[in-house]
């Protein structure tokens, strides 16, 4: 029998992946209520997404808590756009973190679950959530096999399969899987020299450093397009190797080895009345370039401050639709550059060879190509630009660095100018007037701290 939690939760989060871990330490900085509903018993030790971005580092500097990601991951000056020959630099980027960090997802998941709870959210796993209802009387219920929860309101960080999305009705329109794709995070003994990455007419691989003497090899390889998704052996990651790249680089010991799929779908809305989606539950992609856990922080951060000031009654629920309007547009750029990867990555013709280098000779000639592709990936050229023109032209702009490890905005007074700075890094307010009255700008924007 289903048991009630007799707790009215301000908010119930679902799904403990890094995003729903990061989003509830996001709502616990304002003393917001809650709890997150994970279906698995125990953390997994999957090591899934390694590559985290300079933006993403930023904001977990502005929070205090990048030294641990910093002091355990491998730093990469590069990193590939579609396996192009010519790797992407990220060695001139204007952040405090011009690299690619190599840190297994496991590792994250880890940190951000044990910050989560210290900061008082509780996180109740192995219960999976099959039911939701909205009622009239603005509570939410979330129903799994032993429990029903109550809250306020209930966000779907429940992955790319999300049930929160689907019975909350929310379609989730996009392409199928054109190609599978392998990945192996195994020991190598004989590992290639850094920044591997070849793409041939045997198809395509590339090989990165992780901590832990690990390395990634992950590609597609034309041949094992029926296998479909799921299981990979090391002895076909091994033989994959030695066709495509002409060595099997000693591999052994693998931790986590799997084929998965291009299907690039993103939800037609984040928010339905009480319920939002975050991370992976609103936009999956094939995870080339290694962004999608990076987007998926990035949306926990714009949303955590939002729900944090609406849940306590700091700011009207318009305050909510902004965080569609600002991160949509990001996952659908993202969605259509790991699209363009997609087609890079198979490109085995002669035809799709002879593009390849062309736009790899195209990355060596001009480098403003190369930094428009390395502040893409990096995530530093994300902007929220005001609708009103007459807004100063710094509003919504990213703001490298500022420390806000309470998660409330900050003032900061750039080259002259005054700012004020949203919990989430961007430039909330800012004016030129050398005495400005900050007390009508706090007010102007409609949110108590
Ligand atoms: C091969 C591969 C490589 C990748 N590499 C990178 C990379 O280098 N960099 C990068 O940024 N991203 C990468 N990604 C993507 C990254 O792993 C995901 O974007 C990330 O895991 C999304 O986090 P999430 O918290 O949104 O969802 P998830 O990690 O999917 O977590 C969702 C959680 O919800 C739980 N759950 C699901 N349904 C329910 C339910 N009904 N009730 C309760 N709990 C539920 C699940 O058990 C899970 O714990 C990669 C992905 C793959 C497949």
């Amino acid at each position: 029998m289903t048991g009630i939690d007799e707790r009215q939760e301000q908010v119930v989060i679902v799904g403990a992946g890094p995003v729903g871990l990061f989003l509830a330490a996001e709502l616990r900085l304002a003393g917001v209520g809650v709890t997150v509903v994970e279906r698995r018993a125990e953390r997994p030790s999957i090591t899934k997404g390694v590559a985290m971005h300079a933006r993403t580092l930023e904001l977990l500097a502005m929070r205090g808590i990048a030294g641990a990601f910093l002091d355990g991951g491998v730093r990469l000056p590069g990193w590939h756009f579609g396996f192009l020959e010519r790797r992407v630099d990220f060695t001139g980027l204007d952040s405090p973190y011009p690299f690619v960090l190599s840190f297994p997802q496991d590792r994250t998941e880890a940190i951000l679950e044990d910050r989560a709870l210290a900061l008082g959210a509780r996180i109740v796993r192995g219960e999976q959530a099959v039911g939701l209802e909205q009622g009239d009387d603005d509570t939410v219920r979330v129903r799994t096999s032993r429990t029903e929860y109550r809250a306020a309101w209930v966000v779907g960080a429940d992955g790319a399969g999300s049930a929160i999305r689907q019975l909350a009705g929310i379609a989730f329109p996009g392409t199928e899987a054109a190609i599978y794709s392998y990945v192996g995070d195994v020991v190598a003994d004989r590992p290639p020299a850094p920044g591997f990455n070849v793409v041939n007419d045997r198809g395509a691989m590339m090989v990165a450093a992780m901590p832990g003497g690990l390395h990634r090899i992950a590609g597609y390889d034309p041949v094992r397009q029926q296998a479909g998704r799921g299981a990979l052996t090391l002895d076909e990651l091994r033989e994959t190797s030695a066709r495509i790249a002409g060595a099997d680089f000693g591999l052994h010991d693998p931790k986590w080895m799997t084929q998965f799929d291009s299907a690039t779908r993103i939800a037609s809305a984040f928010r339905s009345g009480r319920v939002l989606l975050a991370g992976d539950a609103a936009h999956t992609h094939f995870p080339a370039g290694g962004v999608g856990l990076n987007l998926g922080l990035q949306d926990a951060m714009n949303l955590g401050w939002k729900l944090a000031a609406v849940a306590q009654g700091r700011a009207g629920e318009s305050l909510l639709d902004t965080y569609e309007a600002e991160r949509k547009p990001w996952a659908e750029d993202v969605a259509r550059h790991t699209m363009a990867q997609t087609a890079l990555i198979t490109a085995t013709t002669a035809e799709g060879l002879a593009l390849r280098k062309l736009l790899s000779d195209l990355m060596g000639a001009l480098p403003e190509m190369n930094r428009a592709l390395a502040r893409r990936l990096s995530a530093v050229d994300v902007a929220y630009p005001p609708a009103d023109p007459a807004a100063h032209p710094l509003t919504g702009a990213r703001v490298p660095a500022a420390e806000m490890p309470d998660g409330r905005p900050v003032t900061v007074t750039p080259a002259g100018t005054t700012a004020i700075v949203r919990p989430d890094g961007y430039v909330w307010w800012a004016t030129d007037d050398p005495s400005p009255d900050l007390a009508a700008a706090w007010e102007g924007l409609g949110v108590r701290f």
